[in-house]
């Protein structure tokens, strides 16, 4: 699948849409969920074109794989979420149709707050 740079999340990058922004690098931006599934839902987007988790992984720099995952660190410590064992959170990134994704710019889906039940609604 190509990058559609028309997408809800590269209109954000972009300024086009607003959003609720939890923290922004080079690297990353990091904005709540404008339909929240918990108590805290926010999604971490990587400031390149990549559709997918696995688009990411194969096609952007060691550089801007690092940079997303430490920025991906710093969004849950700015959401107070780290260090806290007894809590908790979950990372989640769907790809592809059949796994729920909707928004073709990579995502990781940050769920915390409260507790989340089981993994998967079934
Ligand atoms: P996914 O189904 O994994 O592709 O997740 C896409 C997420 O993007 C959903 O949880 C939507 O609620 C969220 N979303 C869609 N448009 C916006 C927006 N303009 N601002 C914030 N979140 C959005």
């Amino acid at each position: 699948m190509t990058y559609d740079t028309n997408n809800v999340f590269a209109k954000i990058l972009r300024g086009e849409i607003p959003c609720q922004e939890v923290y922004r690098d080079e690297h990353a931006l990091a904005f709540h969920d404008i339909n929240p599934k918990s108590k805290i839902h926010a999604l971490v987007i990587p400031t390149g074109p990549y559709v997918s988790s696995e688009d990411f992984h194969e096609r952007a720099s060691s550089e801007e794989i690092v940079g997303y995952y430490r920025a991906l660190d710093k969004v849950l410590e700015t959401l107070n979420l780290k260090g806290k064992d007894q809590e908790g959170y979950r990372l989640l990134s769907n790809r592809g149709p059949r796994a729920g994704q909707e928004v073709f710019h990579f995502h990781t889906h940050i769920f915390g707050g409260e507790p989340l039940g089981p993994m998967l609604a079934i």
